[in-house]
């Protein structure tokens, strides 16, 4: 594979980044996340605009010129051949050689840009859409700021592995008695035809995905509603989904072992990934 560290193309075995990089050592950095299909990007701009305000709200330096970014995203799509898959892109503070709480000066230590992909053959037909997940519920401990999208993962990941534990696919987290989000996605039930989910606010993350889901099924005359709902109104939905720019819209089947809509995935679900997937692949660059 061909990478993209600090504006060179190298062999995978050839990128380095310093042990001092504060992504490295406190997690001071953001990413983003995007998907390809048919070799074109999917929600391109939704991601790029996403990562300059995470950055912002950061205080991070990296202007990242929308055509410098797009160029990258492409170059990495030709070089390893990616017809499906993921292009991970991740901007870290830095260092300035030593580790220090306070951030150094912003003057003279560059940001540390780096861009993989992933080959994911198949990636819109995932056997798992017309499974469905099993989640759980678990208690959201993370801190604050859930609207950047930092590289602060480690409680997610734990997350995925409490729902593996439990034979499960994944965790919706809870605070306060009401759903925030999934461990990467956001969440959303069904009732009564209405699609629900948690409103915008420094609580979840500002999902890409999401915000291309409720325009469709608004432009399609599908009632949506944003606010916050609990694990037991999810329990005795019709159906429940989460969306991301991996997984597109995925129903979700089983919550903390009560099943919904008998089992299988209902048809709200459906006709938004077909949507989703419909829309987002004609408007592809
Ligand atoms: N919420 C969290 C916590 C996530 O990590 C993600 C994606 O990684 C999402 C929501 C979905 O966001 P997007 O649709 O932009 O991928």
């Amino acid at each position: 594979r061909t990478v993209y560290v600090n504006g060179e193309y190298l062999p995978e075995g050839e990128a380095t980044v310093s042990i001092f990089d504060r992504g490295f050592l406190m997690a001071d950095g953001v990413y983003e996340v995007t998907s390809v299909l048919g070799g074109k990007l999917i929600d391109f701009a939704g991601h790029a605009k996403r990562l300059e305000r995470s950055l912002n709200e950061l205080d991070m330096t990296y202007p990242p010129e929308f055509d410098d970014l797009l160029e990258i995203h492409r170059e990495l799509v030709t070089r390893n051949g990616i017809e499906d898959g993921l292009i991970y892109l991740q901007v870290t503070r830095g260092s300035d050689g030593d580790r220090d709480f306070a951030f150094p000066d912003a003057e003279t230590t560059r940001p540390t840009v780096v861009l993989f992909t992933q080959s994911k053959p198949g990636l819109a037909n995932s056997p798992q859409a017309d499974k469905g997940l099993k989640i759980i519920s678990i208690d959201d401990v993370r801190w604050g700021r859930r609207d950047i999208k930092t590289v602060q993962l480690l409680y997610p990941s734990m997350g995925k592995m409490m729902a593996k534990a439990a034979g499960c696919d994944d965790a919706w987290m809870i605070e306060d008695g009401f759903v925030t989000e999934g461990t990467s996605n956001n969440a959303y039930i069904v009732k009564g035809g209405k699609i629900i989910t948690r409103q915008l606010s420094n609580d979840i993350l500002h999902g890409i995905t999401r915000a291309a889901v409720l325009r469709f099924a608004r432009e399609a005359q599908m009632e949506v509603e944003e606010r916050s709902f609990t694990i037991d109104e999810a329990k005795e939905a019709d159906e429940a989904f989460v969306t991301s720019a991996s997984a597109f819209v995925m129903p979700v089947v089983e919550i903390d072992g009560d099943s919904l809509g008998g089992g299988t995935p209902g048809p709200v679900a459906k006709r938004l990934r077909e949507i989703y997937l419909d829309e987002s692949l004609k408007a592809a660059i």
